[in-house]
């Protein structure tokens, strides 16, 4: 079933005969094409795509088979009220966390005489498991990250700054196909590295150190994550120990993925090894999260997620040790959950590399 009509079949559960949609993620989802400026609505009809002659051509070839797409010359807001209207929609639902205040007024305005009420995460409970074809797009998108970090181990050295890093993995990623990147590149060295989400600088990489790297593609809209901690010369027998630590804990939490088991379940399966070896205080953030069309998407892997993973959900493992003012390791690997377990999409080596 195409994804507009599984929308549909939902909000006609809960009294609603119409959805409207301005962002870019549902837009996706919803149709298969997704641009800036443009509306959804879906009725029981139909899934209609509003566009504008910028994208309209584009817009006809690129939609799923059930979508019908329409251009507007003035409005998008005010022309789909005019479909909606036309329709005899009574009560229609958008999804408030998705958008600006200014564009609820103006929807309030143009839907003027219809009911229009706030169904919050809309399409977001029936995004969580992904499709075949979702995959294969994760798929793809995490080859292009693994193809980024082989060419990133062999042009690392000395004198090369965290902004030459990040640009190295981002020219690779759209050298080897991505349509965009899935985040912002992290690419931290030396003291920075206890930073979660450092900002690249100008600074030079630090030698004997670590260096983190946590980098992601777009391949047809969809995300990949993958973080790889490794070192510019030779490690100390310290910086082996937390190394070592950090691999035992992600591997742990990436043997804990199956359908039936928690997200606190995969957690606890990397924070009880990260506490017992004296590290639980420096391990803040959760261990996963989903991935998708959007770069942190439900279901979670935390401490407290009573989300229970089913075939077909992505879930990361990363979790990570991080020494304030020293340095810190995280290792990143995207998870499927399968029939019978996990397959580990990421390929890439994670032994400790001294580059
Ligand atoms: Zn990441
Ligand atoms: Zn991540």
């Amino acid at each position: 079933m195409e994804n507009g009509r599984k929308l549909y079949e939902k909000i006609a559960e809960k009294g609603f005969d119409g959805a409207v949609f301005l962002d870019e993620v549902s837009q996706r989802w919803l149709t298969g094409f997704a641009i800036t400026d443009g509306a959804v609505l879906v009725t029981a009809k139909e899934t209609l795509l509003l566009t504008d002659s910028r994208y309209v051509e584009a817009a006809r070839k690129g939609v799923a088979a059930d979508v019908r797409v329409a251009l507007f010359t003035r409005s998008p807001l005010v022309e789909t009220a005019e479909y909606a209207s036309k329709a005899g929609l009574k009560r229609v639902c958008f999804d408030g966390g998705r958008l600006t205040v200014s564009q609820w007024k103006k929807l309030e305005t143009a839907f003027g005489g219809m009911a229009l009420e706030d169904l919050p995460g809309a399409c977001d409970d029936l995004r969580r498991v992904k499709s075949p074809a979702e995959i294969a797009n994760i798929r793809a998108a995490q080859k292009i990250t693994d193809a980024a970090f082989t060419h990133i181990c062999s042009v690392l050295h000395k004198g090369m700054t965290e902004l030459e890093v990040a640009a190295e993995l981002e020219y690779c990623m759209r050298r080897a196909g991505a349509d965009g990147l899935a985040f912002e590149t992290i690419a931290v060295s030396g003291p920075k590295s206890s930073l979660p989400h450092g900002v690249p600088g100008n600074a030079v990489l630090t030698e004997n150190a670590f260096l983190t790297m946590d980098f992601g593609a777009r391949y047809n809209g969809y995300c990949s994550d993958m973080t790889r901690t490794v070192v510019l010369g030779r490690a100390d027998d310290e910086m082996k120990e937390l190394y070592g630590t950090v691999l035992r804990a992600q591997e742990a939490a990436i043997a804990a993925v199956r359908p039936g088991v928690s997200g606190k379940t995969v957690d606890a399966a990397a924070r009880d090894i990260i506490t017992e070896a004296g590290y639980g205080p420096c391990f803040g953030h959760s261990t996963g999260h989903s991935v998708g069309l959007e770069i942190h998407e439900e279901p979670r892997a935390s401490a407290r997620s009573e989300d229970v993973f089913v075939p077909g959900q992505l879930i990361t493992a990363e979790p990570g040790i991080y020494l304030e003012g020293k340095y810190g390791v995280r290792i990143e690997d995207l998870i499927l959950v399968t029939e019978t377990g996990f397959d580990d999409l990421t390929a890439s080596d994670k032994s400790l590399l001294e580059l």
